[in-house]
């Protein structure tokens, strides 16, 4: 027997009309990690048969996944779940912000429901419970459970597709956030580490990394569904498996350890670019970055740095951290394309003109391609806040300007080297103007460069005008250069051919 209301089902069929779907909105805000969070919980709320509102109009309830790594990012993160609460009043958060419930009440009282950040399942559950579905066989718009299941337990047939995400595999999400032809494929969540300014290890635990089948499988599926460039993501890339032993798992009859070099040789062989970011210089990175230069994955690292003075990196208690300037070094004669990209803090307590000295030297001997600069901000609860000494607000300020400004003439200097040259290029997007055709002008990016934190190359698309897509890898001339940007023309659109077959028809590319 099924709960069906015979009214229910006349009613609709007089009027004609259908049970209204469940609109849920999302806001995504954060990091890389945060957004790879973001789709799986829009992967399970389609696979449940939500449907997602891309604006508040319509939007039954709103999903906002949270920043809580920096004040502003907190600021930034209050602020979008006030906004929300004032267009729909319904509001579920989850996220890094999510572990510091308190701050969230505080300001936002009426808030639905608050989780910590890879919360999936408990996200979904309070989805349920603010925007029951109509699992009802005759008048909902899901199926349901065979005829005959106790009342009240009838079930989506659609079931949860991820396990334990702490014990097990985190899932391969299926609803990405990305353009297709890119994605972010996270290997572990959470941090083994304690630096002193950060507090994702207290918010989000200590290292859980994913099987390196799991994430050959992920990869392998991405791929054969287009995407052409994969971002490897996690706290500590270079610590990939140190948790798990390196244990092996099966990937196509194979078995492959959970190690960073031996998951970087299956990825490259799939013949997509392979992009590594926040990688720490530990030793076994060089045969990492032996790989790229065999043009096995991309010549680019995300190293986050932070300083280079010894001092100001034992304060901060960073990891791989010494000999910095000897292992970049090293990199380079492996694989003189490498690009390497990194992150600095400055002003951070107790640190000297002469220690900040020192990190502009490193810088100008370093000649870091891309670099970004923070000026530290205290964390609530991170270790940091108790050091003493703390920098002034306007030194701070002043410091950073004068790195930035070594490391934007080092970026021009570099970027100018690579004029003359033809490069690969994906093409993120069209820049249409009202002058040219449509198609005619491009923007995308060099294997050096990560989506979103890196420069872009603008390029004429010459005599493949109205031939290339959003998506393709082309080759260009590189005719100008400024502080961050590359510009040229498209000369060659050569075939894409990962080693992976293709799934459906996608063209030449
Ligand atoms: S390595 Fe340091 S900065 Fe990075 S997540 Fe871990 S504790 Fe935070």
């Amino acid at each position: 027997m099924t709960n069906v209301s015979e009214s229910a089902v006349a009613d609709l069929r007089e009027t004609g009309a259908t049970p209204a779907l469940k609109r849920v909105g999302f806001i995504s805000l954060g990091c890389p990690k945060a957004l790879v969070d973001s789709e799986r919980i829009l992967t399970q709320l389609r696979a449940e048969g939500y449907e997602v509102a891309p604006s508040y109009d319509g939007a039954d309830a709103v999903i906002v996944n949270t920043c809580g790594f920096i004040t502003p990012a907190v600021e930034e993160s209050l602020a979008a779940i006030g906004e929300a609460l004032d267009a729909t009043g319904k509001v579920i958060v989850t996220g890094c912000l999510g572990e510091r419930p308190e701050k969230i009440m505080e300001r936002h009282p009426k808030v639905a429901a608050i989780t910590g950040s890879e919360a999936v399942d408990e996200v979904m559950g309070h989805v349920r419970e603010l925007l029951p579905l109509d699992l009802d066989a005759f008048t909902g718009l899901l199926p349901v459970a065979a005829p005959g299941t106790r009342a009240g337990a009838q079930q989506p047939v659609t079931q949860p597709v991820r396990e334990d995400t702490r014990h097990g595999d985190v899932f391969a999400p299926s609803v990405k956030l990305t353009p297709r032809h890119y994605a972010y494929v996270k290997i572990a969540e959470g941090c083994n580490h304690t630096c002193a300014f950060c507090i994702i290890p207290k918010l989000r635990g200590r290292q859980v990394s994913r099987d390196a089948g799991a994430v050959l499988y992920e990869a392998f599926r991405l791929i054969a569904g287009g995407t052409k460039e994969l971002m490897i993501i996690s706290q500590d890339t270079s610590a990939y498996g140190v948790d798990v032993r390196y244990r092996e798992s099966e990937f196509q009859g194979e078995q492959v350890r959970a190690h960073l070099t031996d998951l970087a040789v299956k990825l490259g062989e799939m013949g997509a670019w392979v992009r590594m970011h926040y990688v720490y210089p530990y030793p076994h990175v060089e045969r990492v970055v032996e790989l790229m230069g065999q043009g096995k994955i991309l010549p680019y690292l995300d190293v986050p740095l932070q300083h280079a003075s010894p001092r100001i990196l034992k304060l901060m208690r960073r990891p791989g951290a010494g000999k910095q300037l000897d292992t970049i070094r090293r990199w380079r004669e492996l694989c003189p394309e490498l690009v390497i990209r990194s992150t600095f803090i400055v002003g951070f307590p107790g640190e000297t003109e002469e220690e900040f000295q020192a990190l502009l030297q490193f810088l100008e001997d370093a000649r870091l391609d891309r670099v970004g600069a923070f000026a530290y901000s205290d964390v609530e609860e991170a270790d940091a806040n108790a050091l003493p000494d703390p920098v002034p607000e306007e030194v701070k300020q002043e410091r950073l300007a004068r790195f930035m400004a070594v490391a934007q003439r080092i970026s021009t200097e570099k970027l100018a080297e690579k004029v003359g040259r033809v490069m690969d290029v994906i093409v993120d997007e069209f820049n249409d103007d009202e002058d040219d055709s449509p198609g005619t002008r491009l923007i995308g990016r060099t294997k050096g460069d990560a989506p979103g934190i890196d420069g872009q190359v603008y390029l004429y698309a010459g005599d493949f005008a109205g031939q290339i897509r959003i998506g393709d890898i082309v080759q260009a001339r590189i005719e100008d250069s400024d502080e961050y940007d590359l510009f040229g023309e498209v000369v060659a659109r050569p075939e894409w051919r990962p080693n992976v077959p293709q799934l459906g028809h996608f063209g030449r590319h």
